[in-house]
């Protein structure tokens, strides 16, 4: 499978702000997330001195974890403005793909698997007309296919399928290549990433300005302007710097199989378990959705009950080899959608989390907007229903599960 090229057209441009007060801001990015360090190399690129700050070790929590699709599950359940937040996310792979592997020599593995979601008599959730009013809408291609269509494209699923939707051009990567390759490319350019270094308070000056970060062990670092990007643990910290967040983690459990490549080819989505083949036979299984706080550790129930729903719509997974389980927690928002944006009353402190299960695919759209805004640009699209003070909604489809 090869990484695929974009267009000369769309080729990653992105212009510095030459003599503008901007030039040379001092950006304190809080979080070694995708969000945290994608943000702080295209804040680079622009003309910005980002430096991240990493509690742990960079890129080893929920952006390590995940699975890597690049498409939201059941996207007909948000709002609009969600599917353009993540068409404009989207728009921008080709170009960071491309940026990445020049700069860097190392790929995510980018390609475009395609997704598909069997049709089962007896299915849980019954999707089809919201699914495909919805990528008529949005100009996403879909497939309708028959039961022998859809065994013809996968001749591991069950013969009980009586058809099934497709998306062929639905992509993926592989995360933490996608975090190697983002983190290679800033010690490249000198933005630093200290690990090792929480975050537990910032700084202002009399005017009510954020103009320093405060480190355990009681370092301060003089900044122009901080981003909370501290994925699962934003919630926490922003209550501790005064500030209402409800981001909370959404803990995620993950089975790895093995098997020859080409035993499925297709991301397979159905109810609640999905499979992302990688090109190498790897088959990644995911992923439960529980609201345990930080409990570590995966569970022999959910890896079974994982495993027994991919054996019953695949059983040609059945001989695929398990060799290894693990977890990761989610960033989670009551509506399943980010916080994007300045704080209000607080100048100088900006918000980029709360990305739940679709971090990976809006990466590029978020570095992207939350570094130009950050150097004062206004943003090309309304992003009103993801500003940090939108009420908090108590009740959605996509948002927090209802129990552990
Ligand atoms: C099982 C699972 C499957 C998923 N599948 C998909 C998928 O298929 N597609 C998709 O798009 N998304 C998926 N996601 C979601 C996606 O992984 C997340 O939305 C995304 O990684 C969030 O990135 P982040 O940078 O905000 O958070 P993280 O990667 O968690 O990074 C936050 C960082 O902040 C650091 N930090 C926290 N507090 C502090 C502090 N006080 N000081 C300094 N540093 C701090 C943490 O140590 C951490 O490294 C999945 C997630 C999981 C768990």
């Amino acid at each position: 499978m090869t990484d695929m090229k974009q267009p000369e057209s769309q080729r990653f441009e992105r212009k510095r702000f030459e003599n503008k007060e901007t030039d040379g801001k001092r950006v304190a990015v809080i979080g070694g997330g995708v969000i945290g360090c994608l943000t702080a190399l295209y804040l680079h690129e622009l003309g910005a001195n980002p430096i991240v700050l990493e509690k742990g070790v960079a890129g080893q929590q929920s952006s390590w974890a995940g699975a890597g699709i690049l498409c939201p599950i059941h996207p007909w359940l948000y709002p609009d403005s969600f599917t353009h937040l993540i068409d404009a996310s989207l728009a921008l792979y080709p170009a960071m793909n491309e940026m990445l592997l020049e700069k860097t020599g190392m790929s995510m593995q980018w390609h475009k698997s395609g997704l598909l979601i069997p049709l089962f008599e007896d299915d849980r959730i019954h999707h089809s007309d919201d699914a495909l009013a919805w990528s008529k809408r949005f100009g996403w291609h879909v497939e309708q296919l028959d039961s022998a269509q859809t065994q013809a494209h996968e001749n591991s699923i069950s013969e009980q399928v009586s058809g099934s939707l497709l998306w062929p051009e639905v992509g993926q990567v592989r995360n933490p290549r996608l975090l190697a390759a983002v983190k290679k490319a800033l010690e490249l350019v000198n933005v630093p990433i200290r690990q090792h270094a929480e975050v537990v308070g910032l700084g202002e000056n009399e005017q009510g300005d954020i103009n320093a970060v405060m480190l355990a062990g009681g370092e301060k670092i003089e900044t122009d302007a901080v981003l909370l990007a501290a994925g699962s643990w934003s919630g926490e910290l922003a209550k501790q710097i005064g500030l209402e967040l409800p981001v909370e983690p959404v803990k995620g459990q993950i089975v790895l199989l093995k098997d020859e490549p080409g035993i499925i080819n297709h991301i397979i989505k159905h109810d609640d378990v999905y499979m992302v083949p990688r090109s190498d036979g790897h088959i990644l299984v995911g992923a439960s959705m529980e609201r345990v706080g930080f409990r570590q550790g995966t569970t022999d129930t959910v890896i079974d009950s994982l495993l027994d729903a991919t054996y019953r719509i695949a059983p040609g997974l059945k001989s695929a080899e398990i060799i290894n389980q693990w977890m990761g927690f989610r960033p989670g928002s009551p509506d399943g959608m980010p916080y994007l944006g300045p704080v209000e009353g607080r100048k100088g402190l900006w918000v980029a989390s709360g990305h739940y299960r679709n971090g990976v695919a809006l990466a590029p759209g978020t570095a992207d907007l939350m570094s130009r805004m950050i150097m004062g640009e206004t943003p090309a699209m309304d992003l009103s229903d993801f500003r940090v003070e939108r009420p908090v909604v108590e009740r959605s489809r996509v948002g927090f599960p209802k129990t552990a």
